[in-house]
């Protein structure tokens, strides 16, 4: 079996719907599962409903039908003039989004998050679905939330693998060609959960371990791994090869083209990863595989915007040794800030944390009462993996350093913004 994975880019618009289609006519779709984003920037517009139901917003209401209306004109363009079960399917849904918020109860965000954003993925999927056999494409929707069973950390579920293992083999007819979502998954009460942003990647990665699948493709509007993002970086060039090892310290540092859980799944079977482009499907992109590291080998440059520095020292200039850096880690871990750089002196630890959870207020408060604390937001993290001085020195100019950290293999500094 082959999984494929198509992304929000994928599937913005009518037109996207239809290449989707046409990519798979060109490669084959037998014994095949896709997994599907939502649509362009839905995820985004759903957070903001999140944020206008919780702060008790009147233009939620506007924010819903403004997505409806948008869905249903991909709709319209996609089944053109013909009357279609597809759009009652799909007001159906959207009217569900409305009563789920209000007869919500809970208070707790995250929970409430994940029963919204998931909807971008079941709309999407479904659209995709109609469509294919519209056009006499006959394929299975499944429902994620039936396969990728997870823990109740909602926003940032742990996969259950034994529980994920046995759904995925008694629900999926391994002969079709069957659409799910990427992203979302249920825990043991059968509500929602989701695996983090740009997390269907990752869904990807599960069901091809799941399914012992002979590879993955994601397709993508770049035409592979490249050694930098195109949107940031001039003149990069196309990776061909590289090893899994590689690519999930690619994927750590923030080469945002692959979810950085994705890997460790498909390594552990040796299963193939390939990243293509949807525009050119025939195009080589990039093999994720075992062996070389990196073919071409060239410095990869990777940017991560809107990170914070925390520097820590003690109080009293005693030495910051393990027993406070396991304090400060264990909060860390409380409050959901992602590390992506320490440096430690005798009496300074600094970090370089990503707060997408938004914590870091509640962290900063509860560092400040055992170390002196200063941070700055807002500043990037820039990585060279097999720098040379050129490249260094390229990266550097008109930066204001903020810290520098070298290693046999990577280059890392922190700017501002
Ligand atoms: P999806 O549609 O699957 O969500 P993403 O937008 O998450 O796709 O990922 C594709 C984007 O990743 C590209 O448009 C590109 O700007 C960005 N990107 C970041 N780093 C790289 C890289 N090293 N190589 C290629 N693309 C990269
Ligand atoms: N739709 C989700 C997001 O935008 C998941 C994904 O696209 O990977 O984060
Ligand atoms: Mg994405």
């Amino acid at each position: 079996m082959r999984v494929f994975k198509f992304g929000g880019a994928s599937v913005k618009d009518a037109n996207s719907v239809r290449n989707v289609l046409s990519v798979l006519q060109k490669v084959g779709h037998n014994e095949t599962l896709v997994v599907v984003s939502a649509m362009g920037k839905t995820t985004n517009a759903l957070e903001v409903v999140i944020e206008q139901y919780r702060n008790k917003d009147t233009k939620l209401s506007n924010t819903i039908s403004e997505l409806r209306t948008n869905h249903k004109a991909i709709l319209t363009d996609l089944f053109e003039s013909n009357p279609h079960s597809i759009f009652d399917t799909i007001d159906a849904i959207f009217d569900d989004l409305s009563l789920l918020l209000q007869r919500n109860k809970s208070p707790k965000y995250d929970y409430i998050y994940d029963q919204v954003v998931s909807y971008g993925e079941i709309i999407s999927t479904t659209i995709l679905s109609a469509y294919f056999e519209f056009k006499d494409v006959a394929n299975q929707w499944v429902d994620a939330r039936n396969l990728i069973k997870t823990d109740s950390t909602y926003r940032d579920a742990k996969v259950d693998w034994t529980e994920t293992q046995e759904a995925i083999n008694t629900l999926i007819d391994k002969k079709t060609l069957t659409i799910t979502q990427g992203f979302i998954g249920a825990d043991t009460n059968n509500f929602t959960t989701t695996l983090g942003r740009e997390g269907s990647d990752y869904s990807a990665g599960i069901f091809a371990y799941c399914l012992n699948a002979e590879s993955v493709s994601i397709w993508k509007d770049v035409p592979g791994v490249l050694n930098g993002d195109p949107r940031v970086f001039e003149n990069t060039k196309l990776l061909n090869q590289i090893s899994y090892e590689e690519a999930i310290e690619l994927a750590f540092y923030g080469a945002s083209v692959i979810h950085p859980k994705t890997l460790q799944p498909l390594q552990q079977k040796e299963i193939p990863l390939y990243v293509k482009s949807f525009i050119n499907p025939e195009g080589k992109g990039t093999a994720v595989s075992k062996g070389q590291t990196l073919e071409p080998f060239i410095p990869c440059f990777i940017v991560k915007k809107n990170q914070v520095l925390i520097s820590l020292s003690s109080l009293d200039f005693s030495f910051i040794v393990e027993e406070n850096i396991s304090e400060v880690f264990s909060l860390f871990h409380k409050y959901q800030i992602k590390v992506d750089l320490i440096q430690n002196s005798a009496i300074s630890f600094s970090v370089c944390v990503d707060n997408k959870f938004g914590h870091l207020k509640e962290l900063i408060t509860e560092l400040k009462a055992k170390f002196k604390v200063s941070f700055e937001e807002n500043v990037s993290l820039y990585t060279i993996r097999h720098f040379d001085t050129e490249a260094a020195e390229q990266l550097e100019k008109n930066k204001e350093i903020l810290l520098k950290q070298l290693g046999t293999e990577t280059y890392q500094i922190v700017v501002k913004q």
